[in-house]
């Protein structure tokens, strides 16, 4: 490993799943891919960690187990210690192993309850053939209290532990095999606050020991605020925002980071304004939207540069289109009156009685009025073809700002006078209409 060579670097990482899609599309060869992972890069240096967060079903679980080649990646490259690692055969594969650990989210379900917490670090011991000058029991007691546990626990089974001293046991089989590398998967989602927090003290301690690198995944940004030295922000098996702590809250860039921020439930220095709820859940990774995959729910979605929008307005439009293409309308509650069910639309959708641009408000009361005739395809294409937003045309690249880099158009000085037909990222690639994500959203 050259002396500027990370000790992990990831690179371009896929992870594609055949869809369950019904029969017919099987037939005609028109299968879809789960993109639970889609493009993501990073890198970890010795002794360091990342944080990688994001609601669930980002794909950050699925990052850490490929890049344990626990999951073959579809594409892409993991190099450890300079060497690419999904080139390696099996046995060179368990030989890493001993370099690359993981800890589980849920300390319950992955210590075998029928073993003894000695054969459960023992086992780890021998797989890896792994002696040493020391006798195996001197070796796990060691670990046992290195984890803060006591040495006579060793004879103990699962059962008879806390969830936070489970999650210790975990800790020392993992540690058994003295790893530079670690993926600690969600590892305090199951614990009490209070716990949670020793666990975290645990880890870092072991890092400033053992100098051991941890990719740290978590659904909640207060987690890895104070462990990571550098935070990857993803949505949808995409990077949004990667950076140091500072650069990642201080101010938050991405308005899904934003969202994050806000969303940590004490008080919290780093976000003084009001907590931003998303609207609706994270969508499909079979099916995700085009152009931005968080454009159907960002709240500052760049609105058409030929008119005149509030933000909330335009938030409320965009989502209105959405609930047009998925027909998501529930018309025949709102009865038979023409106007009296195009304002219960409005209510419903969250647009004003009347939009500020005259115009913008013309189109948006014929979408409506074909959303009244249940003609949803007819109001969510009015609506598209009408308002141009490069958030639903053109896939924003990870950029480089002055604070850390970022995925949103609004950042990216190519489109500070409205949209254009593409963008140039950091490394010269050009994306824009051709380059958009699947999907017609
Ligand atoms: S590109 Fe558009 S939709 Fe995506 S985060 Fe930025 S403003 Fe929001």
């Amino acid at each position: 490993m050259s002396g500027s060579e990370p000790l992990l670097r990831v690179e371009g990482l896929e992870k594609y799943y055949e869809s369950e899609s019904d029969f017919i599309d099987r037939l005609l060869g028109r299968q879809k891919k789960v993109k639970a992972v889609d493009g993501v890069s990073f890198e970890i240096n010795e002794g360091e960690t990342l944080g990688l967060v994001g609601e669930s079903g980002c794909g950050k679980s699925t990052i850490g187990r490929s890049i344990l080649q626990l999951r073959e990646p579809t594409a892409g490259s993991v190099y450890f210690k300079g060497q690419d690692i999904t080139t390696l055969s099996d046995s060179e594969l368990r030989d890493l192993r001993k370099e690359m650990q993981i800890i589980f989210q849920n300390p319950q379900s992955s210590l075998n309850p029928r073993l003894t917490v000695n054969d459960i670090i023992g086992e780890a011991l021998d797989i890896h053939g792994i002696e040493g000058d020391v006798t195996r029991d001197a070796r796990i007691k060691d670990l046992l209290e290195r984890v803060g546990l006591n040495a006579s626990h060793a004879n103990r089974y699962p059962h008879e532990f806390s969830g936070g001293q489970l999650q210790r046991i975990g800790i020392a089989r993992a540690l058994a095999v003295d790893p530079d590398f670690i993926v600690c998967d969600e590892p305090v989602s199951a614990l009490d606050v209070s716990v949670q927090a020793q666990i975290l003290n645990l880890l870092e301690d072991l890092q400033d020991e053992l100098g051991i690198a941890y990719l740290f995944i978590a659904h909640d940004l207060s987690v890895v605020e104070h462990i990571a030295d550098e935070i990857a922000v993803m949505y949808l098996g995409k990077i949004a925002e990667i950076g140091t702590p500072e650069e990642l809250f201080v101010p938050p860039q991405h308005p899904y980071t934003e969202a994050l921020l806000s969303a940590i439930p004490e008080p919290d220095p780093l976000w003084e304004g009001d907590r931003i709820l998303l609207e609706g859940s994270v969508p499909s990774p079979i099916d995700p939207p085009s152009g931005c995959k968080f454009h159907t729910r960002c709240p500052r979605v760049i609105p058409p540069s030929d008119y005149e929008f509030e933000q909330e307005e335009w938030r409320a439009v965009m989502s209105f289109r959405h609930r047009a293409r998925e027909e998501d309308i529930a018309v025949e509650t709102f009865g038979d009156d023409d106007d009296a069910l195009t304002e219960a639309l409005r209510d419903e959708l969250d647009l004003p009685s009347s939009l500020t641009d005259p115009e913008a408000e013309r189109v948006v009361e014929e979408a409506l009025r074909s959303v009244a005739d249940e003609e949803f395809a007819a109001a969510e294409s009015v609506l598209r073809e009408t308002f141009e937003t490069p958030c639903t045309t053109d896939e924003p690249a990870l950029r480089r700002t002055d604070a850390g880099r970022v995925a949103c158009h609004l950042f990216d000085p190519a489109y500070e006078s409205g949209p254009t037909d593409g963008t140039r990222t950091d490394d010269g690639a050009v994306t824009g209409d051709g380059a958009a994500a699947s999907g017609d959203d």
